[in-house]
């Protein structure tokens, strides 16, 4: 059993995961779990309700889920109104013959399948997006906190899912790598899984999470696939060492990695006993 959730508060997230692992729930209900305690976090201002919203003020959510066993994956887009993106991306893998849905029929599948429907901008963040709107900040633009569980279960099935109030202040209608298979989330039960966060176009340019199970597939270890996939996107795109790109990864025997452009990227992993933090060190050091 293992699990990976990054950033530092990633470390309480894993903890869901990890506790679900240990109480023998299977891969995806423990990728939910931990995801669906972030999207419930309103202290959280990067998922589900407290998440930043929009230029025009509203909160539109990002997420993704894949299953390694049978290559399944569901994903929304742009949703507005339901907090549990992460379980309304479930929905749309088992309940539909789609991967992703977007904007209002997000929004309405959403609710045909019973999810409760509230006002996700909250005072604390209405208040950071008038002050953005004043030109007075509202967040930092550094600020990059996607969440993402990975998690390999008792039966050694492997499972990814990754959320995302994307990047604050977004033009309506942005769709982030975490609504995108391949960019910001991929899932190869014979390889392993991958999850990406920071400037969400970047990751999309190269498929980046693609991009690392592959050249895991290759051999490399994860550590070394993001890095290379990193340096695969700074060679096509100098511009983009200007940006935030953090990938990580979690091979299908358990052993984890990861690589960042810029520096402050962490990561949490359970190695079945143990959730600790580690700190990842830039790939332009
Ligand atoms: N990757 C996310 C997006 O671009 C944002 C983030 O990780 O901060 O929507």
């Amino acid at each position: 059993m293992h699990a990976l959730s990054i950033w530092q508060r990633g470390t309480e997230v894993n903890a869901v995961a990890a506790e679900a692992l240990k109480q023998g729930a299977d891969c995806l209900d423990a990728v939910e779990a931990a995801l669906r305690f972030s999207e419930d976090d309103v202290r959280d201002s990067s998922t589900g309700r407290g998440g930043l919203p929009n230029a025009a003020g509203q909160v539109e959510l990002d997420a993704a889920i894949m299953f390694g066993p049978t290559a399944e994956a569901g994903a929304v887009g742009g949703l507005r109104r339901t907090s549990q993106a992460i379980s309304v991306a479930r929905r749309v893998m088992e309940e539909t013959p789609h991967m992703l849905l977007v904007g209002e029929g997000a929004e309405t599948f959403a609710r045909q399948q019973g999810f409760d429907e509230s006002d996700l901008l909250t005072d604390d963040s209405a208040a950071k997006w008038q002050e953005w709107r004043r030109g007075r900040g509202g967040a930092d633009p550094e600020r990059h906190d996607t969440m993402a569980t990975l998690a390999i279960d008792g039966r050694g099935q492997i499972a990814g899912g990754v959320t995302t109030s994307g990047t604050p202040f977004k033009l309506p209608g942005r769709v982030g790598d975490s609504a995108i298979i391949g960019a910001g989330l991929y899932v190869d039960q014979g390889v392993g899984a991958a999850a990406a966060t920071g400037v969400g176009e970047e990751a999309i340019r190269v498929s980046a999470s693609f991009l690392v199970v592959e050249l895991m597939r290759s051999g490399l270890s994860p550590d070394a696939a993001c890095r290379r996939a990193l340096e695969r996107l700074l060679s096509s795109h100098p511009a983009s060492a200007e940006r935030q790109l953090a990938l990580a990864a979690l091979r299908a025997d358990g052993a984890a990695g990861g690589g960042s452009v810029k520096p402050g990227f962490a990561y949490a992993y359970f190695d079945g006993g143990h959730n600790r933090l580690v700190q990842v060190g830039s790939v332009l050091d």
